[in-house]
């Protein structure tokens, strides 16, 4: 055992922070078995699947406890060093087990035992030969007689067509094949490339200047941030920067938040470009998934379309990343391994020596922040891109005006004109349901969740109410639960309340609800999204969902039916938010020839946020918004990570985040703990939450103080009483 490097590191999935040490398989040295290969392990009474970080020389482990690697489940490993060092650097800095980093980086069929190969479907087809072939001339092979016969009704057959007539098919198959009378088909996963591809617009001449600086900066490591308000034009500098590249034979990898993955993008990059162009996302079956990593591992695809996790696909020839809606909060996962794939994308790129590229019509402030630092090259596209008019952007002073469902007269008024010049209205509310609440006028009882500290939303459809925090639900209650009373009333405005409104408001006009209600089953946004394109929806009605990624070029009026809402909210980063979603949302106005217009209705048009936004446009905005972060010390002028404990039992996550606070005791140099405190909604789904915000002003000294910490609070008794988790960066507070 004295040998060096005779111990492989294997990363494992468990709650455990550290990896495992193994003896390399039988016969094998450990030197043999490259970082990133997938090995089949005995863990406890059961195997698992590992991935091997690389070799160490020795173990704390005693020599005769050591177990042996069962096998290599490849024949090369699934992740190269490149990727090995980024999930390892990531568990490092997000604080997570290093086995469940490796293993959410994996296709879910790659953390069975299932081969990393992926095979198409294959179908069994009659040829012209066999066509012409009696079966009854086959009596002396019955088997095939039969298989043949089967195929004469079917024309083609699949495996499990052929399996339903004899478990022992394949023999006689093989001899229709051999004889020229059945041809075998496999589909081939690599999606199609376009004969004639289309040809993208001629670029204006910001849109050249960013393509070139791009271009220029091909091969090395540089971060652009391209921020241009939408139509502008970006997703057409992306497509010429993409087709160089591939014109050197690189792959490139573009992100999108999850919503903003929609088929138009996709069709957009495979009408244009001349490679296969893969996608990947949540709504894949495991084996669409593994396919497209495949492609993309091969060299297949030449770019690869991912949401958040595609940020870990291996991709040997890859040249560039971009990243559309760069500010968006679904590039940050929320729960398990909560990591950024924009920050974890931007560390592959200077790691390959690549540039990356950041683009949004409304860059987060961090982003921002960092072209003031001159850390990431600023590109600008100023302005609509072709003929396309910058939308008009006004408030609605709604303060003692009648409204009628949260439609004031002036909205209503500037809705029946654009109708009447032939163009749809978006109107758009972020809360979905008829009422937030249910309210006994008897006697003031309301529709609390029994499960969190929240009201349970009146779904009046499906006549139920429903709590949109933990999902619990349940018939609307005919009497008062607490008096009896049987005048209950419904309280405030959802989605569904509004639709009602408009269908009596404006009678003859079709109107479309976009939410996640009406959004739920498989293809039914694609439905709806028709309908708005074919122009048969006229009013369009949606949460936030309609804000992202949607092009509605027959959009001409968007009504925002309650600013207040974002204006006042004790999170860190509600402004930032309500400004990027009111520009983004009114980026939906008007793309095309017809110029747009936006409606903002609120309480407060005296508003700094909403004045600066409209008068002076989101950069001014998000200039302000930086100020006030400087001068409070937020993000990123000083870093956080955010230690978070819940229980159904309500002492315990105080308790437990109590000792955690003595425990780091004096080791907390150039790290403030803000807290514990109980979460702003305290109780959800069941369990009491409470939280500790940990501030630092260097990035070191929050990591200083985690990678120790966490390791003693895992052995901590009261840790087992509680649920807690880290996230380092958090984009949530609470
Ligand atoms: P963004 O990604 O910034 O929202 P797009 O690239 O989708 O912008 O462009 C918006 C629309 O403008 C698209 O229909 C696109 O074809 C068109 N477009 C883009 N650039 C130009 C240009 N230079 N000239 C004319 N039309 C353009
Ligand atoms: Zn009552
Ligand atoms: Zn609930």
């Amino acid at each position: 055992m004295s040998e060096q490097n005779s111990l492989l590191s294997v990363a494992i999935p468990s709650p455990l922070r550290r990896p495992f040490d193994y003896l390399p398989p039988k016969g094998q040295l450990a030197s043999e078995i490259p970082a990133g290969m997938r090995v089949l392990v005995p863990f406890g009474c059961q195997t698992r699947v590992g991935v091997v970080l690389g070799t160490v020389t020795s173990s704390s482990i005693s020599a005769d406890k050591l177990k042996r690697v069962k096998r290599c489940l490849d024949d090369t490993p699934v992740f190269g060093t490149d990727l090995v060092k980024l999930l390892r650097w990531a568990s490092q800095y997000y604080q997570h087990p290093v086995g469940e980093v490796f293993s959410t980086a994996l296709p879910a069929l790659l953390r069975t035992e299932q081969l990393a190969k992926v095979q198409g479907k294959k179908t069994w087809c009659l040829t012209e030969a066999g066509r012409g072939v009696e079966p009854d001339s086959l009596k002396r092979a019955p088997l095939q007689q039969a298989l043949l016969k089967a195929m004469h009704e079917a024309g083609k057959m699949e495996m499990a067509d052929l399996s339903a007539i004899s478990e022992n098919w394949r023999p006689a198959m093989t001899r229709l094949v051999e004889q020229g009378f059945v041809l075998i088909n496999e589909e081939t996963l690599i999606p199609e490339v376009p004969d004639t591809p289309r040809v993208g617009p001629e670029l204006n001449s910001e849109q050249r200047a960013a393509r070139i600086a791009i271009i220029e900066g091909m091969g090395k490591f540089q971060t652009y941030l391209l921020d241009g308000v939408t139509g502008s034009g970006k997703t057409a500098v992306y497509l010429e920067v993409i087709e160089q590249l591939l014109e050197k034979g690189q792959q490139v990898l573009v992100m999108v938040p999850e919503i903003g993955l929609t088929p138009q993008l996709v069709e957009r990059f495979r009408q244009q470009l001349r490679v296969p162009v893969t996608v990947m996302h949540s709504g894949l079956t495991d084996h669409e998934r593994l396919a497209a990593w495949s492609l993309a591992r091969h060299g297949q695809a030449g770019v690869i379309i991912g949401t958040r996790s595609a940020v870990f696909t291996p991709i040997p020839k890859l040249g560039l990343i971009i990243i559309d809606e760069e500010h968006d909060a679904s590039f940050k996962q929320q729960d398990g391994f909560r990591y950024s794939a924009r920050d974890l994308a931007i560390l592959r790129a200077r790691d390959a020596g690549i540039p990356i590229m950041l683009g949004s019509a409304t860059p987060s402030l961090e982003s921002l922040y960092n072209c003031q630092q001159g850390r990431y090259r600023h590109l600008i596209l100023p302005e609509r891109a072709g003929e396309a008019e910058p939308p008009v952007i006004r408030v609605i002073d709604v303060r003692k005006q009648p409204m009628d469902s949260l439609i004031s007269v002036g909205l209503r008024q500037r809705m029946r004109e654009h109708l009447a010049d032939e163009g749809q209205v978006l109107l758009f509310l972020n809360r979905r349901g008829f009422a937030p609440m249910l309210i006994c006028h008897d006697c003031g009882w309301v529709s609390q969740c029994d499960r969190c500290d929240s009201r349970m939303t009146l779904h009046q459809r499906i006549e139920r109410l429903r709590c949109h925090h933990c999902d619990r639900e349940q018939a609307i209650p005919e009497q008062c639960p607490a008096c009896g009373g049987d005048d209950l009333r419904s309280f405030g405005y959802g989605t569904e309340r509004i639709e009602q409104a408009l269908q009596q408001q404006f009678p003859d006009v079709s109107v479309l609800r976009i939410d996640r209600d009406t959004t739920r089953r498989k293809g039914s946004m694609q439905q709806l999204l028709d309908r708005v394109h074919s122009g048969e929806g006229q009013i369009m009605l949606g949460t936030q969902m309609l804000a992202k990624g949607h092009h509605f070029p027959n959009v001409t009026l968007v009504g925002i039916l309650d600013a207040d809402y974002g204006l006042y909210s004790i999170d860190l980063r509600a402004s930032e938010r309500m400004a990027q979603l009111i520009m983004q949302v009114a980026g939906r106005a008007g793309r095309a020839e017809k110029a747009g217009e936006v409606l903002i209705q609120t309480h407060h048009p005296d508003h700094p946020l909403l004045r600066t936004l409209i008068q002076q446009g989101y950069a001014a905005c998000a200039e302000g918004l930086l100020e006030d972060r400087q001068q409070s010390l937020w993000p990123p002028y000083s870093y956080l990570a955010m230690l978070r404990a819940e229980s159904t039992d309500k002492a315990a996550p105080m308790a437990f985040l109590e000792a955690a606070v003595a425990m780091a005791g004096n080791n907390i140099q150039g790290c403030e703990l803000l807290g514990p405190i109980a979460s702003p909604m305290e109780r959800r789904a069941g369990r009491y939450r409470a939280q500790i915000l940990i501030q630092a002003e260097q990035r070191q000294a929050l990591q200083a103080l985690l990678g120790p910490w966490l390791a003693q609070l895992e052995g901590m008794k009261t840790s087992r009483k509680v649920r807690w988790s880290i996230d380092v960066d958090p984009v949530e507070l609470f």
